[in-house]
């Protein structure tokens, strides 16, 4: 009989950035609950302290999201109405929704054509009178050209506040990325690196970040307890009017087990990604992610970019042909000045920012987490090629 032909799918629908959680994450969160405390104890400040360590940061403030930590951060600094913030139009959208939040003006500029962060020419052509922050986004885990980015907010006394929500861990000139004094923000949602289900953490120097504990809940001072001690313990003062952006030790249970894991969870992640450049290598058809040789990679994303010149088929044509063939995909992100609310608000044209614009429209992130199997990653190249080869041009 002859050979059947390989199949050319899986079975199984592989998912896209499932979480990766075990035995160990379950005892500690049963433990959690067991215990007298579930909310914001001494889980959360042994996660903060761990999580510090972990990164040399000056210190680590615990929250219930990335987003909480941007929006607390901007907040602090005192950055409102009338103030500019640069960012890049190429992330998720909370990124720049928590400049509208503090009243400011988002201002977007380009981004760089090999790792898709923040252009530092394109920022220094946008500071203005108004501009009081940089925020700027390590994109996929590649953490953005700071150096420069840096010397602009020294010269023009900017705030310097860091999206990491990709970047645990990732190094930039040999620094772990949060292991200075400004404030930088990491993300523990469900399909990052590290997840809590939801949360969050700012680092910083530890002034800034007690004003921002302050903040982050009610804008209670805990200090003001001590002025009354003698039986005083119920009183406290509100000094501003705060959030309530605390983390939990339900959450910080998850994150104890994730941080000892993490090591482990980048080796594989970095495997991952030598099979795919193995497998993509030699296609003419695809553009491959690169590492600039001053940095390491957290390597949150895998983005592929398609040659649109080398096939007959566009980006969203390509994922359903990966759909069809059981392999989950997504994209990142569309850009910010084409979602409804900033294109009017600001009047942007698509054309605004070519660069975040062409490279929108050819990319597709494949999967790229600890849980994928050799035959996985061997799947996902399979389904790629297959497609290529199909609609080579
Ligand atoms: C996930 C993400 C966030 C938001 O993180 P949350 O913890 O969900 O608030 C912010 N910025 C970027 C770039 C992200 O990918």
């Amino acid at each position: 009989m002859p050979a059947m032909p390989a199949p050319a799918r899986r079975n199984q629908f592989l998912p896209f950035s499932p979480p990766l959680l075990g035995e160990e994450e379950i005892r500690e969160v049963v433990d959690t609950l067991r215990s007298d405390w579930i909310t914001t104890g001494p889980k959360t400040k042994r996660f903060e302290a761990d999580f510090a360590e972990h990164l040399g940061a000056p210190s680590a403030l615990a929250l219930s999201s990335c987003t909480a930590g941007l929006h607390t951060a901007l907040a602090t600094l005192g950055v409102g109405p009338g103030d500019e913030v640069i960012t890049t139009p190429l992330t998720f959208t909370a990124s720049v929704n928590v400049i509208e939040h503090v009243g400011a003006r988002p201002v977007l500029v380009d981004v760089e054509p090999d790792t898709l962060n923040l252009s530092p020419a394109a920022v220094e052509a946008a500071v203005s009178w108004n501009t009081s922050a940089i925020l700027p986004v390590h994109y996929a885990g590649h953490p953005v050209d700071l150096d420069p980015i840096a010397d602009i907010a020294r010269r023009f006394d900017l705030a310097l506040v860091e999206d990491a929500a990709h970047a645990l861990p990732a190094r930039y000139k040999g620094r772990l990325i949060g292991s200075g004094d400004n404030p930088v923000s990491f993300s523990f949602y469900a399909t990052k690196n590290l997840t809590t289900a939801e949360g969050g953490m700012l680092t910083g120097g530890a002034a800034f970040l007690e004003r921002a504990r302050v903040l982050s809940l009610h804008g209670m001072s805990r200090d003001a307890w001590k002025r009354y001690d003698k039986g005083g313990s119920w009183r406290y003062e509100v000094l501003a009017p705060g959030f309530k952006y605390n983390m939990t030790d339900i959450q910080a249970s998850l994150g104890l087990c994730q941080l000892r894991k993490l090591p482990a969870f980048q080796a594989r992640r970095r495997e991952v990604v030598r099979l795919y450049e193995a497998g993509f290598g030699h296609e003419p058809a695809l553009e491959l992610p690169v590492e600039r040789p001053d940095v390491e990679h957290a390597w949150h994303l895998y983005v592929l970019r398609l040659r649109p010149e080398a096939l007959r088929i566009g980006r969203d044509q390509f994922i359903d042909e990966l759909t069809a063939r059981n392999i989950g995909t997504s994209v990142h992100f569309i850009p910010i000045h084409l979602h409804p609310y900033y294109r009017d608000k600001y009047r942007y044209v698509p054309e605004r920012f070519p660069v975040a614009l062409r490279n929108y429209e050819r990319m597709v992130s494949l999967p790229l987490h600890p849980r994928l199997s050799d035959q996985d990653v061997a799947d996902v190249i399979e389904a790629v090629l297959d497609v290529v080869h199909a609609y080579r041009r």
